[in-house]
């Protein structure tokens, strides 16, 4: 059975490996072993500490290669070099192919651009009717908050313009976003992402807020982060109350290893849980990070212990430089299949492809329809058993245009 290595028949190597990667553990203090407790868990504390140059990383990271070294140097031109001291301390020193160094330690690959690679890959600039907003699907629109992040991901999608080292001046303009939101009454979902959106004090996160709450059509308002999981220590209880006033709101958060999740991680999840939000995950497939199942089995599961819905596995968009992280859609696809039936439903992503030069997200799956016509569907299940359904008969068109008043609460 080609499931048999997830299942009955794993291997007691893989067995140990799967339990440790699901064991949750701190981040510990690493080399800030001295620091107060008071400092360590200030999140602008952790801000202002972090590792941002070359001779910082050389001095930390006694393993530092030359090929990481030369990384590191490149970033003052590309995306820039950020790390926190707290995450920064789940790095595993002594492996080369530590998959938490190799989400943001820069290495000299990045310099290395393929010919099909892009600096908008999903081309958001074309779809921006004013600067910072990007309205590609009919009914919502992508806000731009800031272009700063608490730490900087090598293979970010946005690195054209997240941290401006390449000089793209990135300023969004509330005012005009908002204006354009409040004239478009067929947007009624807003995600604000950037850069990072929980970068923003809780005043001005706030009054950005309650702007967009005051626009009567927008139904649904969600955040992307990836704060949890670089800056646990920002999710303190004062923005989680904050937050609260503005539901429905959702949160999407940003991890792609189970060692991501740490004792700190859940705790902050936890609290953005209690105040009400539901949190969903989006993970990027990486090549040597994530890309075998036992990690993505690890990841899923952990998630839902820490009450987030893993929500989308994406494709490595073509950003220039980053060949050296993306890792194939055939093993995307393999592992899905390796997901789906083996383990709880809720735990299972969609992985998707953002199809490049702005198509959007694209759902891809593991073949289960095999055939499909005017009679009967033949299906494959996760165990690769094949089984029919016999097709039912429609009643007419698909009704669309039902009234909206039909749908109002009363
Ligand atoms: C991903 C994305 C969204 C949100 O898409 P969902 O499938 O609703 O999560 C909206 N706008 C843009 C430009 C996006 O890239
Ligand atoms: S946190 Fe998100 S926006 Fe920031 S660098 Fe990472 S992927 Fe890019």
């Amino acid at each position: 059975m080609q499931s048999e290595h997830i299942s009955g028949g794993s291997t007691l190597e893989e067995d140990r490996r799967f339990l440790s990667l699901k064991t949750f553990h701190s981040a510990g203090r690493g080399p800030w072993t001295g620091e107060l407790d008071a400092d360590w868990n200030d999140w602008r504390w952790q801000m202002k500490h972090r590792i941002t140059s070359s001779a910082q990383l050389q001095r930390l990271l006694p393993t530092l290669t030359s090929e990481e070294l030369a990384g590191a140097e490149l970033t003052n031109h590309k995306l820039a070099l950020g790390i926190t001291p707290y995450f920064f301390n789940l790095i595993d020193s002594e492996a080369p192919h530590c998959p938490i160094r190799q989400q943001v330690v820069p290495r000299a690959a990045e310099a290395q651009i393929a010919e099909w690679e892009l600096s908008d890959p999903c081309g958001e600039d074309d779809h921006s009717p004013v600067p910072g907003l990007v309205h590609r699907y009919p009914d919502r629109v992508l806000f731009l908050v800031t272009d700063r992040c608490a730490a900087y991901c090598r293979y970010c999608t946005r690195s054209r313009l997240v941290s401006n080292a390449s000089g793209y001046d990135f300023h969004p303009e509330y005012d005009r976003q908002i204006a354009y939101i409040a004239a478009h009454p067929e947007v009624r979902d807003v995600l604000l992402s950037g850069g990072d959106p929980l970068l923003l004090s809780d005043e001005k996160l706030e009054n950005l807020l309650s702007r967009l709450r005051a626009v009567p059509h927008l139904e649904f308002l969600r955040i992307g982060t990836r704060i949890p999981i670089f800056l646990p220590q920002r999710i303190t209880p004062e923005l989680c109350a904050m937050l609260k006033q503005f539901h429905p709101l959702f949160m999407s958060i940003h991890t792609n290893h189970p060692r991501e999740l740490t004792t700190e991680v859940r705790t902050a999840l936890e609290r953005l849980a209690d105040a009400g939000i539901p949190l969903g995950n989006q993970s990027v497939l990486l090549k040597h990070v994530n890309d075998d199942v036992t990690t993505m089995r690890a990841l899923v599961q952990k998630l839902l212990i820490c009450r987030v819905k893993p929500y989308y596995l994406y494709q490595c968009d073509l950003i220039a430089g980053s060949a050296h992280l993306r890792a194939s859609v055939r093993r995307g696809i393999e592992i899905m299949r390796e997901l789906r039936g083996h383990t709880t439903g809720y735990a299972v992503p969609q992985y998707v492809i953002d199809a490049p030069g702005g198509g959007g997200k694209i759902p891809v799956n593991p073949e289960t329809v095999l055939s499909h016509n005017a009679d009967r569907v033949v299906l494959r299940n996760y165990e690769g058993r094949v089984f029919e359904y016999p097709e039912a008969a429609d009643a007419g068109p698909i009704r669309r245009a039902r009234k909206i008043e039909e749908y109002e609460f009363i």
